[in-house]
């Protein structure tokens, strides 16, 4: 049977360059979104043209009811999940600490780390062989910013990726006996569109000077590690935070 992976934000950017390479790799990819409808669709069209198997369905990973719906369709359409790719993320405006307010920190904190925790949730209720599952791979989406902190730009965001790696490691040692691997991947500076969410679309060639490898990262770049990390090639990595950020 074809195995089937759900990658949340699928419509762009990283998630949408992982599902085209999933799909090439023989994954039936479930792809969710938030509003971007025309972009999933697109990535959709893409990979059954290309002989593959998706399915996109609207949900906000950070509303549990939307989280449920969205597994079971892709479970209903695909037959038992494989894998998870907890992508999806969002940031603000640049702005210091002391303009963060708190209706900001709830929108960056509910799509980065409520989102990652009700999918990572969600995903373990199916794979679990303590669920009656038969085991799979999650790659949670971190950033370099974790480690880097994000000052002046957005301390909220890598914050909220510091709450992804913690919960990479703590779930990689909760379900490593339940045939689960759980990993990481931290992207330093990836060309897509959310720089210009940021309010500076020209933000990676800003500091791509900066990068020990002289330039910032595609979306495919990204990708390439998270299928390897989904691959039994990667059969005794878990609670493994890979950067893929150009040495950065
Ligand atoms: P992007 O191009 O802005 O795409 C983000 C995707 O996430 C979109 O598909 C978006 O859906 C979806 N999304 C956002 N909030 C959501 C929510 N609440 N519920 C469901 N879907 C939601 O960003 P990207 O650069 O590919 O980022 C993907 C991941 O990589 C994120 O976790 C990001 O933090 C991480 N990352 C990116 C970089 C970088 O330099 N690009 C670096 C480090 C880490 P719609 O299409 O419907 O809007």
């Amino acid at each position: 049977m074809t195995p089937s992976l759900l990658i949340t934000g699928g419509g762009r950017g990283i998630g949408a360059a992982t599902a085209r390479l999933a799909a090439q790799a023989g994954y039936a990819v479930g792809l969710s979104y938030r509003h971007d409808a025309q972009a999933a669709a697109e990535v959709v069209r893409g990979i059954e043209a290309a002989g593959g198997r998706a399915l996109a369905v609207r949900a906000d990973v950070g509303v549990d009811s939307d989280v449920e719906r969205l597994f079971d369709a892709v479970q209903a359409e695909f037959g038992p999940l494989r894998g998870l790719v907890n992508n999806a993320g969002t940031l603000e405006r640049q702005a210091r600490v002391d303009e963060m307010d708190a209706a900001r920190l709830h929108r960056v904190l509910t799509t980065n780390v409520i989102g990652a925790f009700l999918c990572a949730g969600a995903a373990v209720r199916r794979l679990s062989t303590r669920h009656g599952g038969a085991g799979g791979v999650i790659v949670n989406v971190s950033s370099r910013a974790a480690v880097l902190g994000s000052g002046g730009e957005y301390v909220d965001y890598a914050a909220s990726k510091g709450a992804v790696d913690t919960l990479t490691v703590g779930l990689a040692r909760e379900v490593a006996q339940e045939s689960i691997r759980v990993c990481g991947v931290r992207p330093g500076l990836i060309e897509t569109d959310i720089h210009a969410l940021g309010g500076e679309p020209g933000r990676v060639a800003r500091l791509a000077s900066g990068v020990p490898l002289g330039r910032g990262g595609t979306a495919e770049e990204v990708a390439r590690a998270i299928l390897w990390l989904l691959s039994d090639n990667a059969s005794y990595v878990t609670g493994t935070l890979l950067d893929v950020s150009g040495g950065r």
